[in-house]
């Protein structure tokens, strides 16, 4: 199967290439940046090291996607939308592993996987996908627990709360028949007050070089449940996407996560 992969001179991305190069059943169809990035038009190796790939770094996204089996995406929104319209007009699928994006954007992608198949999701790692699924069960077991979201991450991070907490929110409200917009509290300074009954909150902390760590707290008067990922590098991310993509390989048009990539549903 040939992969595709967008960002490729970022942090995800250069793992992602790695992880293609160890994979016996995928081979590298194309490397992908930005206009101008100074891996253009040398061999994917220089991104990677290594043995010479014989792929060159391109930044002709539309040709690159055109060559590939399955696109995996870790860029930016507006990178990823750009890349999701292509791979709809082309039938490819395509494994997003972007975060920040909006409602809008969610519902564009729902559109465009009339058309093809994608799996989106802001942690493609199997621990994170396992947590969700317990956190479903949790949050509506312990229906009355306060539960709060802290997350950190690396300086680089550019956008706050991270994905993967958001997405925790969202199952816990779910699990709860909320819609997380709802019960978010991602503000705390000053006077603020008791803490309000049925909502969950969000604390962020960005140091150093972290990859990922994620702890949810379910707190009752006399116990707490806590559900805590941490990820030690980022070839879990990248292990997981290729996993999705050969998910993908057979899977109808459809919009999917990791949940249903793990058979979890
Ligand atoms: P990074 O900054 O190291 O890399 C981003 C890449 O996207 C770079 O190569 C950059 O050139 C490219 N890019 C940015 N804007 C672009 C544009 N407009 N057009 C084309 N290319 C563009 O970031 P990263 O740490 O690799 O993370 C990338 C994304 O993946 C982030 O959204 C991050 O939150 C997310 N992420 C998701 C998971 C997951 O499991 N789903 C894991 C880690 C990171």
């Amino acid at each position: 199967m040939k992969i595709a992969v967008t960002g490729a001179s970022g942090r995800m991305g250069r793992a992602v290439l790695a992880a293609v190069q160890a994979h016996p059943a995928l081979e590298l169809a194309g490397a992908v940046v930005r206009p101008g990035d100074r891996a253009c038009g040398q061999d994917a190796a220089v991104l990677v090291g290594g043995e010479p790939t014989g792929v060159s770094v391109s930044a002709q996204a539309e040709e690159v996607i055109a060559r590939c089996d399955i696109l995996v995406d870790f860029t930016r929104p507006a990178a990823s939308r750009e890349y999701a319209e292509i791979c709809a007009r082309l039938g490819k699928g395509a494994v997003i592993g972007t975060t920040g994006f909006d409602s809008r954007d969610h519902a564009r992608l729902q559109t465009l996987a009339r058309q093809t198949r994608f799996v989106v999701a802001a942690n493609m790692s199997v621990g994170v996908t396992l947590a969700l699924h317990l956190l479903g069960i949790a949050a509506r077991v312990l229906s009355d627990a306060d539960i709060e979201i802290l997350e950190t991450h690396h300086r680089h991070k550019v956008d706050a709360p991270s994905g993967t907490a958001l997405r925790l929110g969202e199952v816990a409200a779910q699990a709860r028949g909320q819609a997380l917009s709802d019960v978010a509290v991602y503000d705390r300074a000053g006077q603020t007050g008791p803490r309000v009954a049925g909502t969950i909150g969000f604390a962020t902390i960005r140091a150093g070089e972290v990859v990922g760590e994620h702890r949810v707290y379910l707190a009752l008067p006399s116990e707490r449940l806590e559900i805590a990922h941490v990820a030690d590098n980022r070839q879990v991310f990248a292990e997981g996407a290729l996993r999705a993509a050969q998910f993908l390989r057979s899977a109808a048009p459809g919009l999917y996560d990791m949940q249903d990539v793990l058979g979890l549903r």
